[in-house]
């Protein structure tokens, strides 16, 4: 394998993938993959909280609620924040489906 070097720290880096290692590529194309993988980290750790304080699902009323649904979806704008989070069952939820609330 051929190798360049990075145009700014001048790391070695393979052929073909750019003119810059990893670290100082430009993340345009990216962008997008890291935020939803931010979204999901942020996600989980709202939906352990929310669950571990209240398991009661807010779509049939009984407790056990193993998800978090968007209040808001985040198709419409939706954030991961707890405030948009409501417990649900995974099978209360996949029946709402995606109609309107
Ligand atoms: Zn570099
Ligand atoms: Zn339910």
């Amino acid at each position: 394998m051929s190798f360049g070097t990075c145009s700014v720290c001048r790391t070695l880096i393979p052929l073909g993938q750019g003119s810059r290692c990893k670290r100082h590529r430009p993340k345009r194309v990216h962008a997008l993959s890291s935020t939803q993988r931010g979204y999901d980290a942020e996600y989980r750790r709202n939906r352990r909280d929310l669950l571990a304080d209240d398991d009661r699902c807010w779509l049939c009323g009984k407790h056990g609620a193993n998800t978090a649904d968007h209040e808001i979806p985040l198709s419409r704008g939706g954030t991961n924040h707890r405030t948009n989070l409501r417990p649900a069952h995974k099978s209360c939820n996949s029946s709402r489906g995606n109609r309107p609330a």
